[in-house]
């Protein structure tokens, strides 16, 4: 199938009710499992980034390794993984934030990035936006300027974008 004429929606699945009760889930997986959409997907992503002047994917754990690490190829930028506690080897910088409902806290290597260095964030889904300000918040801290933030879907009605002032959203469906 010509990848052009691909919705990736199609390859969309929602889970009601999962992690927990109440949230409707939207899983990536069958998008990922189908070559030419998996292809559509970064193809449209890298166009999404073409006009912007960075150095450096960030992704976040887990699903934002998978879209980031291609994308990263094919744009020519380098990979820094964003991590859950625990994960990463080296020194690490951390952060403790507030989620809708419960906490997270995310690390990245204290020496993935510097003063100077320009960063685009990746993840799989844009939901409340607590993940992706902590993100930037974290990133801030090893002096890097973040300049957009990629999502394959964005749930426009929890208005996520509202805890990103001053950041370049880009997302390619929008639910
Ligand atoms: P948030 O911090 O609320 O923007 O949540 C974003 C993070 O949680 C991303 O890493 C998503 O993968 C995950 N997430 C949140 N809500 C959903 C959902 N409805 N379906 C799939 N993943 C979700």
């Amino acid at each position: 199938m010509p990848t052009a004429k691909l919705n990736l929606a199609d390859f969309i699945r929602d889970i009601p009710d999962f992690p927990q009760p109440g949230i409707l889930f939207k899983d990536v997986t069958p998008l990922m499992r189908e070559p030419a959409a998996l292809r559509a997907t970064i193809d449209r992503l890298a166009e999404q980034l073409a006009d912007l002047d960075f150095d450096h994917l960030v992704g976040i754990e887990s699903r934002g390794f998978i879209f980031g690490a291609p994308l990263a190829y094919k744009l020519g930028k380098g990979f820094v993984p964003i991590r859950k506690p625990g994960k990463l080897p080296y020194h690490t910088e951390r952060i403790d934030y507030t989620l809708e409902y419960g906490s997270g806290s995310l690390e990245v290597h204290a020496d993935a990035l510097e003063a100077g260095h320009r960063a685009v964030i990746i993840d799989d889904l844009l939901a409340t936006g607590g993940t992706v300000c902590a993100t930037r918040e974290l990133l801030g801290r090893l002096g890097a300027e973040v300049v957009a933030a990629a999502f394959v879907v964005e749930l426009g009605f929890l208005n996520g974008r509202e805890k990103l002032p001053g950041l370049s959203v880009r997302s390619l469906l929008t639910y």
